[in-house]
Order: C-alpha cells, then structure tokens, then sequence
C-alpha cells in the first residue's frame, strides 16, 4: 500500500517537530535560539541533542553517524562511525557524545586546499551546523544519521564551501538588518537569503552509458557525430514522460521528500532526453544542502534503475547543456520579501533602495559572479554560443525600467505600469491578470516577479559559490549605501537621492533585450562591460586588490582563503581537461582507429573481391570510400599525435596559472582537431563496426 505522502515527507530528518517532541523544553528553546539568532552553542546543550538524535535514529535502523561535509571538490565527503561502545562481558553499547556531534577530525591533507595545507598543519576539523537539520541517509551501507558540518583547517581557515556561505549569511544579514533599521523597521533582527536552485539533468541507458569512456571517465561525450534529429523540432520541452523516466521520477521525488526535500516540479527540458527538477525554495544553506542531495540522490536512484543520471554541464556537443538557475531573494525574520515590489514600486522606496544596492553589487562584481559560475564543463555553455552568454548584464523588465527611468530622469518616480488583462479571444476562456512584465530567458541575471534568477550557474555545481558571492557583494553594496544615509541629516530625503544616484551610476547593467545577439556583445563593450569568455580568464578576478578588501571587509573570506580557492580553480581545470585529452587518446588509439582500419580493409577486400569476380566491374564507390575514410584517418591519427604531444607538455608546465592556461590555449584546441575527423568518420563507417554507441542510440533509447 502507498504511504501517505504526508506521512512520509520529512520521515527520514531530524527536524523541529522531532526536536520538540524529544528534546526537554529548556534544550529545545536554547538550540532553537542558536539556530534562528545565531548565539553560540552551549555544549551542555549539545550533550542532550547527541542522545536525543541517536535514540532517534537507532529507532530508525541507524548504525552509523558522519559528519557530513563539503570540501572544496564541490561534492559532499563522508567519513562513517558505528555507534557501538565495548561494554563488560563482550557486549557493546550503542553511544554518542555531544563532543562527536559537534566536532569531527577528518583528515585534511586528503581534500583540495590550494596551498593550505602546505602552509599549515593537515589537521582539520568539521564542525557541527545546527542550522541545517540532520538526516538518514539509506542505502546498502544499511542506516547513516548524516551531520551536517563546516569544514576548516587547524588554524581555522575554511577547506569547504559550506563556512563561506554561513558567513556571507551573516554579513547579508548584519548590512540588510542596518539598512532596515534605518527605514524604522526596528522589530526586524534578522535577514537570511531564500534559494530556489532549478536542477537540470541528463538520462541515458545504463547499458550504453557503460560502452563510452568518455562518459564514465568524464562525465561529457568527448567524440560524436549529431543524429539526423536533435531538438529543433522542440518536442521534448514539456512533452509527455517517458515511462522509464517517469518511474526515476517517482522514486526519486520520495527519497527526496523523505529527506525532507520540497521537491516540487519536473518537466522534459530541450534536449533530448534532457529533464529539470526544481524544489521549493529555502534558506540558502539548506538549500545547498538540499541539492547536494538532489544531485546525490539522482545518480543513486537511476542506478538503480538501470539508468545513469548525467549531471555534466555540456555531455553532448550539438544540443542544449545543462544549468542549474539560481533563484534568489531576500526574506525578513518577520517574513518580509525585500524583493517584492508590491502593486506600486514606484512608492515602495524600501525595494528600489534594496533594488538599486543588487544592481550596484552586480554592476561593480560582475566578474566575481562570472567566476562563481565557472568550472571547466560550464566553459561549454557561456560565452560558448550557449545560454547564458558570459556578459553580465540585468533584466529588470519594462515596468521596473520605467520607474528607474522616471527616477533617473525627475527624480522621483510618479507611476507604475500595470499589467492588465489578457483576452484570448475566445469567450468561454477565462480572462486572465497579466503580469506588468514579459519574461526574459536570455538573461544571466533576470528579476523575475520577487526575486533574482542567476542562470549562469552550472548544473554541476554547488549553490554555494555562486549564493556567497551573491551575497558578499550585496552585503558590500548595502554596507556603503548604508554608510552614506548615516551622514544624511534628512533620512527621507537622502535615500530618494541615493537611490537616483545608485541607478543612474549603474544603469548600464540593465539590459531587457536579446542577450544571445550579436549586436549585444558589441553593445556590451561599448558599455565597458566585462566579457569573461572563459574560467580561466575569470580566475584572477578572486584575488584581485578589490576583491580580496571586499571579502575581508564582509568578513566572508580572507587573502589566504581566496589565494588557495584561486589555486584550487586553475588546479581543477588542469586536471579536468587532462583527464579528458587522457580518454580522448585512448579512446582515438584503441577503439576509433582500431574500427576505421577494420572498416577500410573490409572496403580493399571488397574491392579486390568484385574486381576478380568481374573483371572490369565499376567498383567507384568503394574505392571513393576507402580514399575518403583513408584521408580522415591519416588526419586522425595526424592529430591524435599532436594531441599526445601537447598533454605531455601541459605537464612539464608550472602549476597553477600558467598550466591551466595552457591547457586551456593548447591543449583544448588539440582535442577539438581530433574530435572532428573521428565524428566525420562516424558519419561514413559502417554502423556495425563503430565501436560505441552514438548519440542517437544515447539520446534517443532510453
Ligand atoms: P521557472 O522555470 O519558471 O523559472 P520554476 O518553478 O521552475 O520556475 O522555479 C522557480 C524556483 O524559484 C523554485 O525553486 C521556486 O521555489 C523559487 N522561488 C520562488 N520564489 C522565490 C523567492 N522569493 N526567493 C527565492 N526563490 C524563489
Ligand atoms: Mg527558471
């Protein structure tokens, strides 16, 4: 029988509810204190919720606990411990200290650290976050009580994504609560940040997946020709499930809501067999946590369905690569959306103060943003003919731009344009309330309603970066504006004028037109925005002078953080793209020209076979094969040496900076060379000695 979806939603977390029924009243309301106010953490505290949350989960089928974290390889590391204590007599005890809940030792040596750990001691330490709840994780291992933790180094430096993030919270929060304060909000103590990630995802057959090495070893399909179809016809977008996929998607939405995960639509995407999941917003590090799970828990249930969850930025040349939008906004702790702009923005001062401070952090830290969105797969996406292009620019719509314009220009701002009503014509449809504003799906950084939807992040990634950034620059935007209404005499008037000023110094960033143009691009410079074509390029805007002031400034980062994430940067596209070249040989030495030779003895046998048989017989079209497939071959193999031949140079290169850009000016261009005689060879070989299934067997068969 079904369970409840009620029942089962939250089953496997240890949340509020589960606290106050098990937690004695006084523990209860001082966690909760931690939690919602951030005051530090009473270890006598802690003592009561490490029982209670291992009677719990020992109730569950829980036998192990790990602290759960994220190091800075983007994915979440886990390290687990049995409950069991010896006690007299050969029997064990099932035990666990608030000590082990709150502190963990991993081994730190072991994780990216750009450099730390070179100048540091190994030792690392996780430490507990409240503020994200515990969960069961459930699979073969049997039951794991999963903790939630932040990841540093002995000296306190933080090794992982999530410390950042809690931090950049902080300072959002710490400048938003200021501002507030001053507009007389002063029943408001609190600012956190919503995210509401879009997770885009491929799936292909298990059995398929399994013959290409570019996939298992890569995660992207580094050879392949297109099929005849592709997604032009845009039949997949919202088309109908297919049963296959539509079974991964029951299984998967109730692992998710049993974690405790409010996963809410799903839909065929562009591409074929391409598909989108997205959740209910939450706070912004539980909803970094929240995917990772997603992610975690999409590859975990296709497996077990005979499928394999593609998670790759770009796994097929040819068709749509996959984002992840990142939808943003900024809540009160008396549940105010700094972002709404209600029915009359042009009288809300409060949202275009908030408003303008978001197009100035935008404006100045475009690049920072740009490089929170950077990993070697999303290269194949922006600024790569692909949505989003790599400009920043905004989209504020035609009613918002209005009352900017109106303020730019008079001062202030006497209308809103509203939406009206839209007739279809047809008189038993109902009439329906249009929005003041069109959609924009061009956009990398849209307002889309009551919120901000950063479409450059990768489907890859965590939310992490990107939503530290975020809110690093507009806690920094806030910070100055608010420093400058301090001075004022005349608050009233002040914020009208520094309002006016912020937009009209800023208004360059809003763009509501076609950011895949090409008169855009030429636009844009004109402008003097950033064009950031690629990660590598983006990576020195971290630890630029300005850079490195506003992160310690906000207290989110320091130099010696950012100089040793700058360095895990340049570290991952090396290897990233060396592990690539790597497959590419192999796969170019072992399987392609192996099949082409085989291909082109059988068309020379053939020739020799019906030119003996009967003598004078036209036999053009296997000779005018066998020369064409012989050419591309010989271009193949011309290549593949090249190829070979530069990924053994990219290693002699100093690390960091200079071998990342090599690989990245050398060697990826030497992988696209051998790529396209294999893909055009694909087109004309015999499909029974082609060694790996194609694209249209991948895209298409699942
Ligand atoms: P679309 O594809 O039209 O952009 P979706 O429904 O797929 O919309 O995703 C929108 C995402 O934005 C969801 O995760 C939703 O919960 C989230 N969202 C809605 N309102 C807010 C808000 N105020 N702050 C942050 N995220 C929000
Ligand atoms: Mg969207």
């Amino acid at each position: 029988m079904e369970e409840k979806l009620t029942d089962i939603f939250g089953s496997d977390v240890f949340n509020e509810t589960v606290m106050a029924e098990r937690l004695p009243k006084k523990t209860f309301a001082a966690l909760k204190k931690t939690i919602d106010n951030g005051e530090e953490l009473d270890p006598m505290v802690a003592e009561v919720v490490a029982n209670a949350m291992k009677d719990w989960a020992i109730e569950k089928g829980a036998t192990h606990y790990t602290h759960w974290f994220q190091p800075m390889t983007g994915v979440t590391a886990e390290k687990h411990d049995s409950f069991i204590t010896p006690a007299p007599a050969g029997k064990i005890i099932m035990e666990f200290s608030g000590k082990e809940l709150i502190k963990g030792e991993p081994d730190a040596s072991s994780f990216p650290s750009g450099g730390l750990r070179a100048t540091f001691e190994a030792r690392g330490y996780t430490a507990w976050d409240c503020t994200s709840p515990a969960f069961l994780k459930r699979d073969a291992a049997g039951v794991t009580l999963c903790i939630p933790t932040a990841f540093c180094s002995y000296t306190g430096e933080a090794l992982d994504k999530k410390t950042p993030l809690l931090r950049s919270m902080e300072a959002l929060s710490k400048q938003a609560v200021r501002v507030l304060h001053m507009f007389g909000d002063t029943d408001v103590t609190n600012v956190s940040c919503s995210v509401g990630p879009e997770q885009e995802y491929f799936i292909v057959d298990k059995e398929k997946y399994l013959k290409r090495d570019d996939l298992i070893f890569t995660g992207r399909t580094l050879f392949g020709a297109m099929p005849p179809k592709g997604q032009e016809l845009d039949d997949h977008y919202f088309g109908s499930i297919k049963e296959r996929i539509a079974a991964f998607m029951k299984e998967l939405n109730t692992e998710l809501w049993k974690l405790g995960v409010l996963a809410k639509t799903q839909h065929n995407e562009v591409a074929p067999a391409q598909h989108e999941l997205a959740p209910i917003y939450a706070t912004a590090n539980i909803a970094t946590d929240h995917n990772q799970l997603v992610m975690e828990c999409m590859k975990k249930v296709a497996n077990r369905q005979g499928l394999v969850c593609l998670l790759h930025e770009k796994p097929f040349a040819g068709v749509n690569g996959s984002g992840k939008h990142d939808n943003w906004s900024m809540v009160t702790n008396t549940g105010k959306n700094l972002l709404d702009p209600g029915k009359a923005p042009h009288e809300n001062t409060k949202f275009l103060f908030f408003l303008a401070a978001v197009m100035k952090a935008v404006d100045e830290h475009a690049e920072l943003l740009r490089l929170s969105a950077s990993n070697p797969g999303n290269d194949h996406r922006l600024g790569a003919n692909e949505a989003p292009p790599a400009i920043i620019s905004m989209f504020l719509g035609e009613q918002l731009e209005d009352v900017l314009e109106q303020l730019i220009s008079n001062g202030t701002a006497a209308s809103s344009k509203q939406g009206g009503k839209l007739s279809t014509g047809v008189h038993s449809l109902p009439v329906l309330k249009k929005d003041a504003t069109d959609r924009n799906r061009t956009s990398p950084f849209a307002f889309t309603g009551n919120k901000f939807e950063f479409r450059m992040v990768g489907s890859s990634m965590s939310m992490a970066g990107p939503n530290t950034v975020l809110n690093t620059i507009v806690a920094e935007a806030l910070c100055e504006m608010a420093d400058e209404l301090e001075k004022a005499k005349d608050f009233d008037k002040a914020v009208v004028k520094l309002i006016k000023k912020t937009v009209t110094e800023h208004k360059r960033i809003v763009f509501n037109g076609n950011g895949y143009s090409d008169e855009w691009i030429k636009e844009a410079e004109k402008r003097g925005l950033p064009n950031v074509k690629s990660m590598v390029e983006a990576v020195p805007y971290l630890t630029t002078k300005d850079s490195i002031e506003m992160f310690e400034k906000q207290a989110v980062l320091t130099k010696t953080e950012l100089e040793s994430r700058a360095e895990i940067h340049y570290e991952t596209y090396s290897k990233a793209i060396n592990i690539e070249a790597k497959t590419m040989i192999e796969m170019a030495s072992k399987l392609y020209i192996p099949a082409v030779i085989k291909y082109t003895k059988n068309l020379a046998d053939s020739i020799l076979a019906v030119k003996s048989a009967v003598p004078g017989a036209d036999v053009s079209v296997q000779e005018g094969l066998l020369t064409k497939t012989s050419a591309l071959l010989a271009k193949a193999q011309k290549a593949l040496d090249d190829l070979k031949k530069k990924d053994t140079e990219a290693a002699k290169k100093e690390e960091g900076a200079k071998q990342a850009n090599y690989f990245h000016d050398t060697v990826f261009p030497a992988m696209e060379a051998l790529r396209a005689p294999i893909d055009e060879l694909e087109l004309i070989v015999d499909k029974s000695v082609w060694p790996v299934p194609t694209y249209g067997d991948l895209l298409f068969e699942v």
